[in-house]
């Protein structure tokens, strides 16, 4: 149980630390660097957590914009997890309700990761401070995770067994609502199939060409059926990602395509994606073509952890929701009113569902000033993917949702960058940084509930931690 003296002192630290952290987050939202390539947004979050005496290892288990901070030795490891990459595209003022990019076609924080990095720092740094004034033995860590929307950081530090030894890792995103997310996510892999054929002239010795172009067509199209006869829940989405030479007068000697399946589960994704190779060999069968497989990338499902959702759920309830002021809630529903109805209302029942209240639960708000009643659904899963869910399978780990935003904006829209960028945003990152380090000290003091958490981790993955990662995927941006 959180006492009112680790509630005030944890909040106390946070305080302390607040301009720090805001500063750093607007460091992260001004640079607004693309995936792998977060060299000055880890910089900032690295300096602000060495300015805290935490020691980091830069350049982390090969990834140059990772990093992995240390403070504190024995006791249990608690960690907390930042992100900081950001989104092409999405460039937006500050604050600003209409669109209005800092840059034109540049990067931004549409997905709130400068929020999401500084807090989880801010709250290891509290935690550290707590541990410090308790007397209480404690390593803290926070491993700096580049590439959340495209390559996965975090299933780098998992391939590497970096979160081996951690007993609790507690870890949030930002959000429109305030609720304990206790559902799965979809484990995703990503595949290229190449296609190699032979050229000729489409018309005069259309007989003598082997059309790769065809091979996609026919591989597509062989998918499209597959989709019928696989669990419902499962996802196949394609792109591709070499149409061919662009005369059609020539029969196409290459073309590729990339494939992202998803489904409930790791085991169920690769047996899914046997299926796909094989409708993928039909199709060069058929087409008397050459097929090269080029596994690319793959993230696991998060497996939710009852014992620690519960304790996060208490931090989160003794925290309370963000302390958003008229001023807030006026800008909020000037956000919200740039969304079209449809979609506000779709965001909004996504809410209600994972939080698991009714519809209306948020009617008549701009902005979520609740803590939703804990919901334990784990065999529901939220249609998409993270690459928490290889960290929640290799150390027992529970995530919230807070508020940043106003109820109604979606995730990855200028919106949620301009929102990310104000008070709306900081006071959301504030209860986020409070509410983890809360549950932190609290899991800390009790070593019974790691215990159990252990165990349900064990139970919950049997066999053990699978990387769905391809031995030869390496950090790097996609052009590179
Ligand atoms: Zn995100």
């Amino acid at each position: 149980m959180t006492t009112p003296e680790q509630l005030q002192t944890i909040r106390a630290a946070c305080e302390a630390r607040a301009a720090r952290f805001e500063q750093a987050a607007m460091d992260v939202f001004g640079a607004a660097e693309l995936n792998w390539r977060e060299k000055e947004s880890a910089g900032a979050l690295c300096r602000a957590l060495e300015a805290e005496g935490f020691a980091v290892r830069r350049g982390a288990c090969g990834m140059e914009t990772a990093f992995e901070a240390t403070a504190g030795t024995g006791g249990p490891v608690i960690a907390f997890l930042c992100e900081y990459d950001a989104l092409a595209g999405l460039s937006q003022l500050p604050g600003v309700p209409e669109p209005a990019p800092a840059r034109e076609g540049a990067p931004g924080h549409g997905c709130g990761h400068n929020l999401l990095g500084a807090a989880s720092a801010e709250a290891a740094c509290a935690l550290k401070s707590y541990a410090e004034e308790a007397g209480l033995a404690l390593t803290v860590k926070c491993f700096g995770c580049p590439a959340e929307e495209d390559g996965g950081g975090k299933v780098f530090f998992a391939r590497a067994g970096a979160f081996d030894g951690v007993d609790a890792v507690f870890a949030w995103h930002p959000g429109a609502a305030n609720y304990v997310c206790c559902q799965g996510t979809l484990a995703v892999t990503g595949v290229v199939y190449r296609f190699a054929g032979r050229t000729a002239h489409a018309a005069s010795a259309p007989h003598a060409g082997r059309s790769a172009l065809d091979a996609c067509e026919l591989m597509n199209v062989g998918c499209n059926y597959l989709r019928e006869h696989i669990i419902p829940e499962a996802r196949l989405h394609y792109a591709y990602r070499d149409a061919g030479p662009l005369a059609p007068n020539v029969v196409p000697d290459h073309a590729a395509l990339h494939y992202y399946i998803r489904a409930p589960h790791v085991p169920q994704m690769m047996e899914i994606r046997a299926r796909v190779d094989d409708v993928a060999r039909g199709a060069a069968l058929m087409t008397g073509t050459q097929l090269t497989i080029e596994p690319i990338d793959g993230f696991s499902d998060f497996v939710p952890n009852r014992a620690l959702s519960e304790v996060l759920q208490t931090a989160f309830e003794a925290v309370g929701a963000p302390g958003f002021d008229e001023a807030d809630r006026a800008l909020a529903a000037r956000f919200a009113a740039t969304v079209p109805d449809g979609e506000r209302e779709t965001n909004i029942l996504n809410d209600c569902r994972v939080a698991g209240q009714p519809r209306g639960y948020y009617a008549g708000k701009a902005l979520d000033d609740t803590v939703a009643p804990l919901h334990w659904d784990p065999d529901a899963t939220e249609p998409g993917s993270t690459d928490v869910g290889d960290v929640s399978q290799c150390a027992p780990a529970a995530q919230a949702y807070v508020a940043t935003m106003a109820l109604g904006t979606g995730g990855h829209t200028w919106q949620m960058t301009a929102q990310s960028g104000c008070a709306i945003g900081f006071k959301g990152m504030h209860a986020a940084a409070q509410t983890l380090a809360l549950a932190g000290a609290m899991a800390a003091a009790d070593p019974a509930l790691l215990a159990r958490a252990r165990e349900e981790l064990r139970q919950s993955v049997p066999n053990g931690y699978f990387c769905p990662m391809p031995e030869t995927a390496r950090p790097c941006p996609p052009e590179d």
